[in-house]
C-alpha cells in the first residue's frame, strides 16, 4: 500500500536520505524524514516527505516521530569510520537511547514493522584477526565480542529488538550492513569511512598535484564495501519479509585497502606515492560477509563490482570538491 506511514530515522544522513529518497520515487505518499540535524545539512530532502528535525535519544520525540506509523526504518545513530568510532566510545553507546526509545514508541503507536540498522560491528573479533579471511556468518556473532563501544551497542539493540518482537508482538527486522557507501555521504571532518576518504584524498592528490596519499595501516587489512543501491534493495526487502534473525547485507567482494587505493587511483587516471601510517586506526584485520543465507532466503545478494559504484562516489565527491562545498557542513 503506497498510503501507509513509512517514518525514516537518520534521514538527515547518508543512508537514511537514499532511502527517503527511493521511497519517495517508488511513488510512497506518505513518508515522514526524521534526523537531529537542521534541515539545511541533511544530504538530500525532498518537499513530498514529512521533515522534521528531532533528537530521536529522547522518548518523546520517539513518539512524535512514530505516531500513525505503519513502517518504521530507524538508521540514526552517532556513527562514523573508524577513526570515528574508536575514538568515540561512549556516544557510539549512547545511541542505545535512540534504538530503545524508537521500539517504545513504535510499540506504543502500533506500528506493524520495525526495521533496525545493526552492523558488521557485531562480530566477535577473535574471527577477524587474519587478513585472509573466512567470511562471516550470521552465527559468528556469538560468543559476544563485538567491536568495542559501537558494535556492543548494536548487538544489545538487535536483542532489543528480538525481544520486543518475542514479547510484544512488534514485527521487528534486522540487518548487519557491511560497510556502505555511496554519493551523498560523509567524505570529510573526521566521520568518513574507508571508500569516501580515499576518493577524497586521491582527489586532493591530484588537485594540489601533491601525488602522495597517507594510508591507515600497511594498506593489506582487508573489507568488502557495498554500494548504495544493494543496501537500498536488501534494507526494502528484509523488511517485507517474514525473516526475523539478524542477517547479512553486505557484499562480498573482498578487497585489501590497497587495492581499494588502486581503484581510485584508476578512477582518477593517476598513480601516487603510498604514505603508510602504522599507528592510525585500522579496526578488524580481515572481514568479509558471508552470503549464503540472504542468497538462500531471498535468492540475491550485493552484486554492485566496487570499481562501478567507487567511480559514482569519486565523481560526487569531485563535484563538491571543485565547487568549494563545505565539507564540514556534512558532519
Ligand atoms: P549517517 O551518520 O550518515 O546517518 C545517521 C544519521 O543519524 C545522521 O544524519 C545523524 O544526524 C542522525 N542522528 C544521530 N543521532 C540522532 C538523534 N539523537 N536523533 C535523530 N537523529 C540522529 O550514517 P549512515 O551511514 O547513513 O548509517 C545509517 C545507519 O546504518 C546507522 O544506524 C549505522 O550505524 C548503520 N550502519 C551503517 C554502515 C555504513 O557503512 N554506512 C554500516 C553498518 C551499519
Amino acid at each position: 500500500m503506497n498510503d501507509h506511514l513509512i517514518v525514516v530515522t537518520g534521514a538527515g544522513g547518508f543512508i537514511g536520505g537514499h532511502l527517503v529518497a527511493d521511497l519517495v520515487r517508488q511513488g510512497h505518499t506518505r513518508v515522514r524524514a526524521v534526523d537531529r540535524k537542521p534541515l539545511s545539512r541533511w544530504y538530500q530532502r525532498f518537499d513530498a516527505a514529512d521533515n522534521r528535525v528531532l533528537d530521536l535519544s529522547k522518548l518523546e520525540a520517539c513518539c512524535e516521530a512514530t505516531q500513525d506509523a505503519h513502517t518504521i526504518y530507524n538508521l540514526a545513530a552517532d556513527m562514523g569510520g573508524m577513526g570515528f568510532i574508536e575514538t568515540h566510545k561512549a556516544a557510539c553507546m549512547l545511541s542505545v537511547l535512540i534504538n530503545t526509545h524508537m521500539l517504545l514508541a513504535a510499540q506504543k503507536s502500533g506500528a506493524r514493522r520495525f526495521f533496525f540498522a545493526s552492523s558488521a560491528c557485531v562480530y566477535n573479533a577473535d574471527k577477524q584477526k587474519d587478513a585472509d579471511v573466512t567470511a562471516l556468518k550470521e552465527e559468528d556473532a556469538y560468543p559476544a565480542m563485538p567491536e568495542d563501544g559501537y558494535g556492543w551497542e548494536k548487538l544489545f539493540s538487535e536483542r532489543m529488538c528480538r525481544h520486543f518482537r518475542e514479547d510484544f508482538g512488534l514485527e521487528t527486522r534486522i540487518a548487519r550492513y557491511h560497510n556502505v557507501y555511496g554519493p551523498l555521504g560523509t567524505y570529510d571532518g573526521g566521520r568518513e569511512k574507508a571508500p569516501a576518504a580515499i576518493c577524497r584524498k586521491v582527489i586532493q592528490a591530484k588537485l594540489s598535484a601533491t601525488h602522495e596519499i597517507e594510508i591507515w595501516g600497511d594498506g593489506e587489512q582487508t573489507r568488502s564495501f557495498m554500494y548504495i543501491d544493494d543496501c537500498l534493495h536488501g534494507t526494502q526487502l528484509l523488511t517485507h519479509s517474514g525473516f526475523t534473525e539478524p542477517i547479512n547485507i553486505g557484499s562480498s567482494q573482498l578487497v585489501t585497502i590497497n587495492q581499494l587505493v588502486s581503484i581510485a587511483e584508476s578512477i582518477a587516471g593517476i598513480k601516487l606515492h603510498r604514505r603508510y601510517k602504522p599507528d592510525a586506526p585500522k579496526g578488524v584485520r580481515g572481514r568479509n560477509s558471508d552470503n549464503t543465507l540472504i542468497e538462500r532466503i531471498f535468492g540475491w545478494e550485493p552484486s554492485v563490482r566496487l570499481e562501478d559504484g567507487l567511480e559514482q562516489t569519486y565523481r560526487w565527491i569531485y563535484s563538491q570538491i571543485k565547487s568549494g562545498a563545505d565539507a564540514k557542513q556534512w558532519d
